[in-house]
């Protein structure tokens, strides 16, 4: 088939989260399973200085349309293996900055701008190219309005361009909410701008056109496809996506094995298998030196790294900060985002530096030193839409202590509640619950039969990305 993948992110060009390594591997499993697969992204800065964009050929010229303006950009293509090409849309004023969508402090003012942009280009370069997608697969809110304005330019142009669109939220709370004035930056038709098209309480909701106008939607698993039609987990979204119960499915991701393995991971100070688990202890006291603790300490490693954002529950984890503080162990989290988070965090740790640590940055090899290198991995996220950290917990033989939401409910399988095959802890998403999954934590770390049983039972589950895929692939010929 000939699919097209347009999203934000796509690892290693740009990555804020797992839609990065979710884009990024199931458009690499796609191209290994003989599909023609072409990827569109922003040209960021740091994808047009990655090594791969050296050779990057300037495909077209674009003129946009953006209400009464025409914006001019380019197209620059590569292609980083058999069967898949990537496809820049390149304006520097758009997306020659430091970061993907925002100062730290504040979104951009111009991303409805910016990402409107980058669908339109998407578009037009289907178009000037004649790239006759299968499908068209759209991520995420920056991706959203693809589908409907597809379809419009289909209409002006009296063209087809793709058979099929399908949209994937990856996470529902990011919905790209914008003053009502953007849509005529849309070029839509005024019919679509009403409660029953993008409008969404008196402003333009992308990710609501996403779900409308796509022919198919999917979620990155089976129980939050489900979750986000109520309204503790929909966003205010849940009744717009009980309109397309009936093609909703959720299927989830898969973890790419070529970064995230035990046995291979070059990032690594040692390697290990489930059946030589000996690198493990290796990784475990580089991780506490680099931490600033002592390397031969015995107790159990908790570990953690994640967007510093409510949505991972650090809220619960700063109420347990008594328990990190006074139990027998120690914590290490990396992460960064939300400065509300980074103080709070900091402040645990300056409270406590013998027993806590905090890096506070984006750093691939920490965080693969971490799944490595803990005990345990803590993961108390409100909600998952998937959540990637508890499978690369699970093959890296660290137990992971989730919450029983999304993603996290649908991989993990408690070892407490079944004892036979249990393969980490979990909890509710509340203080309390949380406690008591850490305190189970402290008994199982205390039963080394138990503890190893358990780490057993995670390296050898199959996450690996041809599953996912195949799901795809059922899903677009099912379409089709
Ligand atoms: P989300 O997409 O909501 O951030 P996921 O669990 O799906 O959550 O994916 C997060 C990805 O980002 C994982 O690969 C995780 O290791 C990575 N990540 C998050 N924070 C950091 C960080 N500070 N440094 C390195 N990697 C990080």
């Amino acid at each position: 088939m000939k699919i097209v993948h347009a999203a934000s992110e796509f690892f290693p060009y740009l990555k804020t989260g797992g839609l990065a390594d979710a884009v990024s591997s199931l458009a690499g499993t796609l191209a290994d399973r003989g599909h023609e697969v072409s990827v569109f992204l922003p040209g960021y800065r740091t994808a047009l200085e990655h090594k791969d964009a050296a050779g990057a050929e300037k495909r077209l010229s674009l003129k946009i349309e953006m209400g009464d303006q025409f914006l001019s950009g380019d197209v620059r293509v590569f292609s980083p293996r058999k069967n898949l090409k990537i496809y820049l849309i390149c304006r520097e004023e758009f997306f020659d900055r430091r970061a993907p969508y925002g100062n730290g402090e504040r979104d951009y003012e111009d991303n409805s701008d910016r990402f409107l942009f980058f669908c339109k280009g998407v578009i037009e370069t289907l178009r000037l190219a004649d790239i006759q997608a299968d499908v068209v697969h759209c991520h995420d809110w920056q991706a959203a309005l693809l589908p409907l304005l597809l379809r419009e330019a289909e209409r002006r142009h009296g063209v087809t361009l793709a058979l099929k669109t399908l949209f994937t939220i990856h996470n529902i709370a990011y919905q790209g909410l914008f003053p009502r004035s953007v849509f005529a930056r849309t070029n839509l038709p005024e019919e679509i701008n009403n409660m029953d098209g993008l409008e969404y309480y008196e402003q333009i909701n992308f990710l609501k056109g996403g779900i409308l106008f796509a022919d198919r939607v999917t979620t990155v698993s089976p129980r939050y496809a489900k979750e986000i039609q109520t309204p503790e987990f929909g966003c205010g979204l849940d009744g717009v996506v009980l309109t397309r119960a009936d093609d909703i499915v959720g299927l989830l991701n898969g973890v790419d094995t070529a970064v995230w393995s035990p046995g291979i991971d070059a990032l690594l100070p040692a390697r290990y298998t489930a059946k030589d688990i000996a690198g493990k202890k290796i990784c475990r006291a580089a991780l506490l030196k680099k931490a600033g603790f002592d390397e031969k300490y015995t107790g159990p490693v908790f570990g953690m790294v994640c967007r510093f954002a409510e949505q991972k529950g650090l809220d619960l984890l700063l109420a347990n900060k008594a328990f990190f503080q006074t139990q027998e162990c120690r914590l290490i989290i990396l992460g960064s985002g939300d400065k509300r988070y980074e103080t709070a965090v900091a402040a645990m740790a300056a409270e406590t530096p013998k027993k806590i640590y905090l890096c506070a940055k984006h750093d691939e090899a920490m965080s693969h030193l971490i799944e490595a290198g803990s005990d345990f991995f803590v993961m108390p996220s409100l909600f998952e839409p998937c959540g990637l950290n508890q499978m690369y917990s699970q093959l890296y033989g660290t137990v992971p202590i989730v919450s029983r939401v999304g993603g996290l409910a649908d991989t993990v399988t408690d070892a407490d509640e079944k004892p036979a095959a249990g393969t980490g802890l979990m909890c509710e998403p509340t203080d309390g619950s949380l406690r008591d999954a850490l305190g189970r934590a402290l008994k199982l770390f205390a039963d080394a039969p138990r503890m190893s049983a358990v780490q057993q039972r995670g390296m050898a589950r199959d996450f690996s990305w041809n599953v996912a895929a195949e799901g795809y692939e059922n899903l677009y010929r099912d379409s089709l």
